[in-house]
């Protein structure tokens, strides 16, 4: 029986033995193998994650709270909240300071230590009293719950509202550039551009913000595009990786979208993990709902965190499931 690698992950193998990124070249190469190599590639990924990942491969999970939701103006063709789509959601505008408390209070019981406040629409340019209002959450959270890590996800920001955050604090800012760069406003939102978000990692980069910033896979983007998105990430330099599998919504113009495999996505997540040995990679919306069975298997390809809790507009499991899950994950270190 042949019980020979594959001559590509063979080749990727020097990830493990130097801690050095992947070369382009070769992830292009990993993105065309067949779906009976892919195990070995996640093999791969899961002990570089477990040798060179910051936190030595330990789920690192976060939580979200949508404070501000619907009626978004953007076009984003994955989006509930677009007023452009179609789709059943909540709509209300920026929650009460202590609805934010109460929701933080609860997960940072259940052991949850990073929490995120996120708002729909475009972002703020400038500083709105609504911006200040949101400044004012992360300070009542820096003060009520010492040790949490306070992050936002607001969409686009000028440079003062990027400033006043590194001011009060925030731990990591979320901004995903969801898809390759160049097909952005083909696959994604043609009512503002790429190149705004990217104006935005670099406004946050240059105030020291550590920056969140992902994708989407499912979005009708070929592998060779997803690879180019992790490598747009590279030069971006960003701290955390948020990978969604597409959670497709009706009323959305990606409602019908075909659905991605399972092997596609594991191919995915080893291959932003082996382009990214040190970062921190997290599965984000698609998880429970699309990866189902195969959720565990997508931890042990890369992934070294979650979210946890619900997603903005789909729900997600139980904490304490989620716990479970990261504690049988950790037998594989
Ligand atoms: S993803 Fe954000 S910017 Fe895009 S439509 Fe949804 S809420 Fe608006």
């Amino acid at each position: 029986m042949n019980v020979r690698l594959h001559p590509d992950i063979e080749q990727a193998w020097q990830v493990l033995h130097t801690g050095k990124p992947l070369s382009f070249e070769l992830a292009s190469a990993l993105g065309r193998l067949p779906d009976s190599e892919v195990l070995d590639l996640a093999s791969l990924a899961n002990k570089v994650k477990n040798r060179y990942a910051a936190n030595g491969g330990k789920v690192h999970a976060c939580s979200i709270m949508n404070a501000k939701s619907g009626v978004c103006g953007e076009n984003c063709r994955f989006c509930a909240q677009s007023r452009h789509n179609n789709a059943n959601v909540e709509v209300y505008d920026l929650v009460g300071e202590e609805r934010v408390l109460d929701q933080a209070r609860t997960l940072f019981g259940l052991g949850i230590d990073h929490f995120g406040i996120v708002t729909s629409g475009y972002g703020y340019r400038k500083v709105t009293p609504e911006f200040g209002r949101i400044l004012g959450m992360i300070d009542l959270l820096h003060r009520e719950l010492p040790g949490l890590k306070v992050c936002a996800s607001l969409g686009m920001l000028g440079d003062e509202p990027a400033a006043e955050l590194a001011r009060h604090g925030i731990a990591h800012y979320n901004i995903n550039i969801q898809v390759d760069p160049r097909r952005y406003d083909a696959l994604i939102a043609d009512t503002h551009t790429v190149d705004e978000r990217i104006e935005t990692i670099r406004r946050l980069r240059a105030n020291g913000i550590s920056v969140c910033c992902g994708g989407i896979i499912g979005t009708g983007e070929t592998m060779q595009e997803r690879i180019s998105m992790i490598y747009e990430l590279r030069a971006l330099d960003v701290t955390v990786i948020p990978l969604n599998v597409l959670v497709p919504i009706d009323g959305t113009p990606l409602e019908g979208a075909d659905p991605v495999s399972v092997a596609e996505v594991v191919k995915t997540f080893a291959i932003c993990r082996l382009a990214h040995p040190g970062k921190i990679i997290k599965f984000a919306a698609g998880r429970e709902t699309v990866m189902k069975d195969f959720q565990g298997l997508l931890m042990l390809s890369g992934a070294d965190g979650f979210l946890t809790g619900g997603y903005l507009t789909t729900r997600g499991r139980d904490i304490a499931d989620d716990q479970r899950l990261a504690a049988q994950v950790a037998l594989f270190s």
